[in-house]
């Protein structure tokens, strides 16, 4: 008899909030409170977890397999992203690029196409850096535990638990937004999750729960538990398994659980982007590195401290543009575009370049690297959803 068949056979312990319950939950608030926690005896939470996942889970692909390549692909198209936004991705990249090889043999641009409208690109690049990376130096085998995961690119303590975990039934656990979230309610962490005390109390429960012969299935089974039932909001304690040793259920403290530090302050900026024409053809850009959208696709973009009329703007293309009294037409649009740390504000201005003109700004288009594309081309480049629906709109 296998590990898994042995916990499936393991009866579900469920203790009603009885005074003795709620005496241990008061009494042990103040201090360290969830060392001595019920839950944590005899492996109750995992145990009690696993059975609550194997009675009805939903089906996700990588949830069916072993196969790194895919629990990898998964975590990162997840981060930052719901499952039903994700999907798509998923399946999209599994039929480009149904193996590692597949993947690294592909551009960086193709890739980046693939991803488009799904954000945080810097994830898409590190997934392309990663693939070669693997293929080229590891003979396209993936490390085959938490440690030697760790060292590839955008691979961080998360995704290689998950890989390590679900891939090679190591017993690391994940932690992420979700697990922080279940772990400080039924624990009563207080600290804020997001501080570093916080994520060490939270990282040590989770090492706990997790031994157990079975973390595979432990940890998707955590993670399904805070997607569908101890979500941010409205989470379902009536109905929950947990209720009578949660200590943020049985103390009222749902609501404020878990606790975070004060938010990273949101920077707002101004993109003025020029739509410059020539002929049937648009000038666009690679964006460089070090900003957002690194690698992605857009228009000359003039950047001020807030919105301007093109005659405002300081920029030597448009005092080129103003010296030859080339008409600037601005789009009856604006789009404000919400990234997490940053709020983007963006006009646009079309300009149609005369080939006489074109003598005098090739030196300064060169410089900023532009290329002309024609409409065509420019749906197979990957661009932001910026400026994928400013091309919706008036193009
Ligand atoms: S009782 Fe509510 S808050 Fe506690 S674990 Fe269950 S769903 Fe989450």
């Amino acid at each position: 008899m296998d590990g898994k068949a042995q916990i499936l056979q393991q009866p579900l312990i469920k203790i009603p909030p009885t005074f003795f319950n709620l005496y241990f939950i008061f009494v042990s608030l103040p201090k360290k409170n969830h060392t001595h926690h019920p839950l944590l005896q005899e492996k109750r939470f995992a145990l009690s977890l696993i059975d609550w996942y194997q009675q009805g889970h939903r089906a996700l692909p990588w949830r069916a397999t072993h196969d790194p390549y895919k629990i990898w692909l998964a975590e990162i198209i997840l981060q930052q992203t719901r499952v039903v936004q994700g999907m798509p991705y998923y399946n999209a990249f599994i039929t480009q690029y149904p193996t590692l090889h597949d993947l690294a043999a592909a551009s960086e641009t193709e890739v980046l196409r693939t991803w488009q409208g799904l954000g945080y690109y810097s994830r898409a690049r590190n997934l392309h850096t990663c693939a070669r990376l693997i293929v080229d130096k590891q003979e396209g085998v993936f490390p085959n535990d938490y440690k030697g995961l760790l060292q590839l690119p955008g691979i961080g303590p998360y995704t290689a638990a998950a890989i390590a975990s679900i891939a090679f039934r190591e017993a690391v656990p994940v932690v992420d937004g979700n697990v922080l979230r279940v772990l400080a309610r039924i624990f009563g962490i207080t600290s804020p999750i997001n501080s570093s005390q916080g994520k060490a109390v939270i990282q040590e429960i989770a090492q706990q729960l997790i031994s157990i012969p079975t973390p595979d299935v432990y940890n998707q089974a955590i993670m399904e538990f805070g997607a569908v039932q101890c979500t941010p909001q409205k989470p379902a304690c009536d109905t929950c398994i947990f209720h009578a040793d949660c200590i943020a259920y049985q103390t009222q403290q749902v609501e404020i659980l878990p606790k975070k530090d004060a938010k990273v302050k949101i920077k707002k900026r101004y993109f003025h982007y020029l739509v410059l024409q020539l002929g049937d053809k648009l000038l666009m850009k690679k964006r460089p590195k070090g900003d957002i959208w690194q690698g992605l696709y857009d228009f000359y973009l003039v950047e001020a401290d807030k919105p301007y009329a093109a005659k405002q703007l300081s920029d030597e293309l448009l005092t080129l543009v103003h010296q030859h009294q080339l008409e600037i037409v601005k789009y009856p649009w604006e789009a404000k575009h919400i990234l997490t740390h940053r709020v983007i504000y963006a006009s646009f201005f079309h300009i149609s370049l005369p080939t006489t003109f074109m003598e005098v700004v090739a030196p300064l288009l060169q410089q900023y690297a532009m290329e002309a594309v024609t409409m065509e081309a420019i749906q197979s480049l990957p661009k932001s959803v910026l400026i994928c629906k400013f091309l919706n709109a008036h193009m």
